[in-house]
């Protein structure tokens, strides 16, 4: 008699919590991890020998934006390649639910391209259905969700740079209310971005007091992560106090212009927490960024058509007042914009530029040496000959600070990538996503082989079950019978990033186009096979998850130390 399906026999065996690796066998049976026991004990239906390899809960990468992308690849290959089993969607303030017909063309500029694919149907309203859409077609990873502030706020009033009138805050909180009952974990914000930028502290405090209702949790990417990056993590940080719910800051990293390292900001979380607040921190290892040139500039631009941008940008006066406008900052702009502010050229390298010879692979810097122009104008030219289609990457974060946040017991280790793949629409053209290939293979591999910021059971701690914790996972993140099926064997002697480019680069670049990484033997997902060494098994077994239905009674006891 065959208790279990598969067994995975001789590994060593890193529950998630935080413990050192032992010798075990675990049986999955039905979806879930059934029995862990001494080597040699355990028999199934099939049988895996992992040879002393490591066995891990899947990664729960708490900050993504697969959104969309997942639509396009429901195998979710750059992501469960890499080892991870739930993603978290949504973040940023943006999420592609709700949906009004009235402005759901700006929706679909917000989202740029993908919008224009056929399984980007659009044909969903309410987050409900958006969360239909997800489940229909099957995804090979588990999902969870965040409501977006941002999309809340154009569904009701657009782009509008001004605050909401009374009744359009109540419809905003009915639509929240909607995403909150349909299995929402939170809501998030996006606080640099159109139209996040525009909003007052109190209506995010008043949107949040209808997520804490619900027991969801508030995400943030704050208000400005350079110049302004202690004020905004204070903001974060009241919105917690004045709505009553946990705080979750995303990816705070000190980006360049930052008066400070991220002691300071982390030391803000230390002491809310010492107040009594929850707060938490994620961040992902990456020191760059590759995005749009169009991406980094002032928020007044984002809404023109590209063909305006681009004629407008050959105007002497309107570079002029944009580039004032870039050093001004009003509305602090997106984080790698601070390498323009700066003027740190040499900090941004050209990775495509398809109507402009011999500028990929080199800075702005050097090319306006080169040419003996000014940087500005050559960042201008560019945009005004590619459009678009001008990216760059932009090297906007020590290494130093990354090292620090994620030793620091309140960051939990998180992507800000999204679900891509090496063919198709989502590679046409290569995206620069690093985080989106290499993010936990590229953390195992360099902060825990090559260099001992972390020991290997904390790593996997972070990228398991504190994450699971956060988000109210309650049977994932872990290797404990009973438990979720979701699964990582990995080879740590051989785990290798191929997606990341170190700075300062080298031309041709190493890690782009990316590729998969390697060492990551077998992932598992709701006790289902999908990654078989080099091998993407077809199958989809992942679940769409929804917030469990416990509405907050009592108030923290925070609320009451005031
Ligand atoms: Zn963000």
């Amino acid at each position: 008699m065959t208790v279990f399906d598969v067994v995975l026999a001789n590994g060593r065996i890193l529950d998630g919590c935080g413990n050192p690796w032992f010798w075990g066998d675990l049986g999955i049976r039905r979806g879930r991890i059934a029995e862990i026991a001494p080597v040699g004990a355990l028999e199934g239906a099939e049988n895996i020998d992992v040879g002393g390899r490591y066995v891990a809960p899947g990664f729960v990468d708490v900050h993504t934006h697969s959104d969309l992308s997942i639509l396009v690849n429901r195998l979710a290959e750059s992501v469960v390649r890499q080892g991870v089993t739930t993603e978290v969607i949504g973040n940023c303030g943006m999420s592609p639910a709700p949906v009004n017909e009235d402005h759901l063309a700006e929706m679909q500029h917000h989202w740029g391209r993908i919008s224009t694919h056929p399984e980007v149907s659009w044909k969903w309203r309410t987050f409900a259905q958006y969360l239909r859409t997800l489940r229909h077609g099957g995804l090979a990873i588990n999902v969870a969700s965040l409501a977006g502030h941002g999309a809340l706020r154009i569904a009701v009033m657009g782009f509008a740079d001004r605050d909401p009138a009374p009744e359009e805050l109540a419809r905003m909180e009915g639509l929240l209310t909607e995403a909150m009952e349909s299995g929402a974990f939170g809501m998030s914000t996006g606080l640099v971005y159109p139209p996040g930028c525009f909003a007052s502290t109190e209506e995010i405090v008043s949107l949040c007091r209808t997520v804490a209702r619900y027991g969801g949790l508030y995400a943030s990417h704050i208000r400005g992560e350079r110049e302004t990056i202690l004020e905004a993590v204070a903001e974060a940080i009241d919105v917690g106090r004045e709505a009553c719910l946990p705080v979750q800051i995303s990816h705070n990293a000190p980006k360049y212009g930052a008066p400070c390292d991220a002691s300071a900001n982390l030391s803000l979380v230390e002491q809310a927490r010492v107040r009594g607040q929850d707060v938490t921190v994620d961040n992902d290892l990456h020191t760059d960024l590759g995005v749009s040139l169009v991406d980094t500039l002032p928020q007044s631009v984002h809404e023109r058509e590209t063909d305006e941008m681009v004629s407008l940008l050959r105007d002497p006066e309107y570079r002029l007042q944009t580039r004032q406008e870039i050093v001004l900052d009003r509305w602090p702009a997106f984080g790698p914009a601070g390498l323009l502010k700066h003027g740190q050229w040499d900090r941004i390298t050209v990775l495509r530029a398809p109507r402009s010879d011999g500028v990929v692979g080199k800075t702005i810097g050097a090319i306006a040496r080169e040419r003996g122009t000014d940087p500005f104008d050559v960042y201008f030219d560019l945009l005004a000959v590619n459009g678009d289609d001008a990216e760059a990457i932009f090297d906007y974060i020590d290494q130093a600070n990354i090292r620090m946040l994620l030793q620091h017991p309140a960051v939990m280790i998180c992507s800000d990538g999204q679900v891509l793949a090496p063919y198709g629409f989502l590679n046409d053209p290569p995206p620069y996503s690093p985080c989106s290939y290499g993010e936990f293979p590229g953390v195992l591999e360099r902060y825990v082989r090559e260099e001992p910021v972390l020991s290997l059971q904390e790593a996997i701690r972070k990228m398991t079950s504190f994450p699971a914790q956060r988000f109210g996972l309650r049977d994932r993140g872990v290797l404990r019978p009973g438990a979720w099926a979701d699964i990582v064997v990995f080879d740590l002697e051989h785990i290798r990033d191929r997606a990341t480019n170190l700075y300062p680069h080298t031309y041709p670049f190493e890690n782009y186009p990316h590729r998969y990484p390697e060492g990551i033997d077998h992932v598992f997902v709701n006790g289902v096979l999908v990654v078989d060494g080099q091998r993407h098994t077809g199958a989809l077994p992942g679940q769409v998850l929804r917030r469990r239905g416990v509405r907050s009674g009592r108030r923290p006891l925070h609320e009451a130390m005031q």
